[in-house]
C-alpha cells in the first residue's frame, strides 16, 4: 500500500519539508486523473477495500498550512488525508526549533505556525482523520518508560478530548522507535503506526512504510517514487533518495 508523507505545504517556506502549493495540486492531480482515491490507514491494515489504486496521504507534525493550503487542495480531488499532531503545540503561538527553520529556510514565523483546535475540528467534521506524533516531538527511545508513556497517552488523550474521536494512530517523531515503545503503543490502545525509513524496514501494523515527498520532488522524481519501482529499490538496499529527510533528525 501507498502511503505519502507530507510535511508543510507552502510557498514561502524553502526548507526540504515544504511542498509548494504548485506542486502539491500538481501531485494530487497526478493521482486524480490515474483514477485513484484515498483509503484510510484503519482501511490499509485491515486490508479492506483495496484496490490498485488506493493510497494514503499522510501530513507530519500538524502545520497550520496543512489547513490554510493543503486541505483545500485535498477537497477539490475529493482525497482525505491523516495529520499527526505534536498537541503541545497545536493551538499555541510555539514554534518547532524556530532558530533553525525560519534563519535557514525563510517564511515568516507564521508560516511555521501549527493547527488551531478550530481548524482541527472542522477538518475531522469533513473526513480529515487525525493521529499522534507525541507531546514534544522527543527521540522516544532515548526516553524512560514513564517519560515515554507520557509523550504516547497525553497526546492521545488530548487529541480525543478535542475532537471526541478514538485516536488510534501513530507517527514515530524521528522514525525513532523500538520494542519497547511499539509496547507502549499498544498498551496505550493505538492500533498501527507509520514510519518514513531511508531504506530497508521490516514492515508490520506498528511499522508502517510511508514515502516521503519533499520540495526537490520535481514531477519526475514525484512519479518515480510513488511507483512500486521506488519500493522495490528501497527493499533491495539502503537507498538514501531522499537525504531531505535527515534535516528533521539532524
Ligand atoms: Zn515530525
Amino acid at each position: 500500500m501507498l502511503i505519502l508523507t507530507y510535511h508543510s505545504v507552502s510557498n514561502r517556506r524553502q526548507g526540504g519539508l515544504a511542498v509548494s502549493v504548485e506542486n502539491f495540486d500538481r501531485q494530487m492531480k497526478y493521482f486524480y486523473k490515474k483514477g485513484y482515491r484515498t483509503i484510510s490507514l484503519a482501511q490499509a491494515i485491515e486490508k479492506k477495500d483495496l484496490s490498485s489504486k488506493s493510497f494514503v496521504i499522510t501530513f507530519d507534525d500538524g502545520y497550520q498550512d496543512n489547513y490554510t493550503n493543503a486541505y483545500f487542495i485535498l477537497k477539490r480531488y475529493g482525497f482525505s488525508a491523516t495529520i499527526f499532531l505534536i498537541t503541545g503545540y497545536i493551538g499555541t503561538d510555539r514554534l518547532f526549533k524556530p532558530e533553525r527553520y525560519i534563519e535557514r529556510y525563510g517564511g515568516r514565523e507564521e508560516d511555521y505556525y501549527f493547527l488551531s483546535w478550530r481548524a482541527i475540528r472542522e477538518m475531522s467534521n469533513n473526513g480529515i482523520e487525525f493521529g499522534s506524533h507525541t507531546i514534544s516531538h522527543p527521540h522516544l527511545t532515548r526516553l524512560s518508560y514513564q517519560e515515554a508513556r507520557k509523550e504516547i497517552q497525553g497526546s492521545k488523550k488530548q487529541i480525543e478530548e478535542e475532537i471526541g474521536t478514538k485516536i488510534i494512530f501513530f507517527c514515530y517523531p524521528y522514525g525513532d522507535f523500538n520494542g519497547r515503545i511499539q509496547k507502549i503503543l499498544k498498551e496505550c490502545g493505538y492500533e498501527g503506526a507509520v514510519v518514513t525509513p531511508y531504506g530497508r524496514l521490516k514492515e508490520g501494523k506498528f511499522s508502517l512504510k510511508r514515502v516521503g515527498i519533499y520540495r526537490k520532488d520535481n514531477m519526475l522524481r514525484f512519479k518515480f517514487k510513488v511507483s512500486p519501482w521506488f519500493d522495490g529499490l528501497r527493499r533491495m538496499r539502503n537507498v538514501r533518495i531522499h537525504r531531505m529527510q535527515s534535516l528533521q533528525s539532524r
